[in-house]
């Protein structure tokens, strides 16, 4: 299942996207599976996506701004054995080399910017293919990656459901949160609605180093 998409589809949207706050992550979490996830999305952001792998792709980008770029996941191999991986939302997304380019030879566009294999091009050379890329690369966003099982080290493909990608909680987690927030500092409900997920996060690591250095806040 993979899906291509020029690169200025990918930016229009992307410069467009906004943080989405914890109020507007609690009410996507708060939907039932069932319903679509075009609909889901109405929570987040204005940017309609075309199709469902459309949502997802938007999605991945939403977390990155909002919450983290990478998300912790558990996946159980047939072997038994459960893996836990953190995967980079970029992984979900990769360049595309088209037109004679030398798939083999080049793994990723990082490869040709960062890479020790100038050392045996010739500048010319290099800068030619680097154009090239820049061409002809387009993103492909697939919802699924990849992993090896660390035990038995068969391929597993790793793929993320909706509310893990928008959140590290639970509606009931950011419940306990609202009161944590307001019990221990001076945060309303109404303040941590409008804090973004990675800014709650924050202050309540915050506070429980606070709370770690003097137990008598914590009771
Ligand atoms: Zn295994």
């Amino acid at each position: 299942m993979k899906y291509k998409k020029s690169k200025t589809w990918y930016q229009d949207r992307l410069d467009n996207l906004k943080r989405y706050t914890t109020k507007q992550e609690k009410e996507f979490l708060l939907l039932e599976d069932d319903v679509p996830l075009i609909d889901k999305l109405k929570t987040l952001t204005d940017t309609k996506p075309l199709n469902e792998l459309d949502a997802m792709a938007l999605m991945f980008k939403l977390r990155e701004i909002s919450v983290s770029n990478i998300i912790e996941i558990q996946q159980e191999c047939h072997c038994g054995s459960v893996n836990a991986y953190n995967i980079d939302t970029n992984d979900f997304f990769n360049f595309d080399f088209e037109d004679g380019i030398p798939l083999g030879v080049f793994e990723s566009i990082n490869d040709i910017i960062n890479t020790k294999i100038t050392d045996k091009l010739i500048l010319k050379e290099y800068n030619k293919i680097q154009e090239k890329i820049v061409k002809n690369a387009q993103k492909v966003f697939s919802p699924v990656v990849k992993k090896q099982c660390k035990k038995c080290k068969d391929e597993l493909e790793v793929m993320v459901n909706p509310n893990q990608i928008i959140s590290k909680s639970s509606p009931a987690s950011i419940y306990q949160d609202y009161l944590s927030l307001s019990y221990y500092s001076n945060f309303s409900k109404l303040d941590t609605d409008s804090m973004y997920p990675f800014e709650r996060e924050i202050f309540l690591k915050l506070l429980s180093e606070k709370i770690k250095e003097e137990p008598k806040l914590g009771g």
